[in-house]
């Protein structure tokens, strides 16, 4: 599961997210605030850092998959 980073459009605070693929971001609210629908934040580098660990995990549980 990728990890999202929201921005809070009402006070700015930042944070993240872990959700399934595909699932929106309306029922999400800032922490500090409790204003829904926060701005989704791109980061691709912190996504694709996950990934590698996530496949890296996989590959030791399950090294039949990879070959
Ligand atoms: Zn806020």
């Amino acid at each position: 599961m990728p990890i999202y980073e929201y921005e809070c459009v009402k006070c700015g605070h930042v944070f993240e997210k872990l959700q399934k693929v595909g699932e929106g971001s309306e029922d999400l609210e800032c922490p500090e605030c409790k204003t829904k629908n926060p701005k989704k934040l791109v980061t691709r580098f912190r996504t694709n850092l996950w990934s590698t660990f996530l496949d890296d995990m996989d590959r030791k549980v399950s090294p039949h998959k990879f070959k």
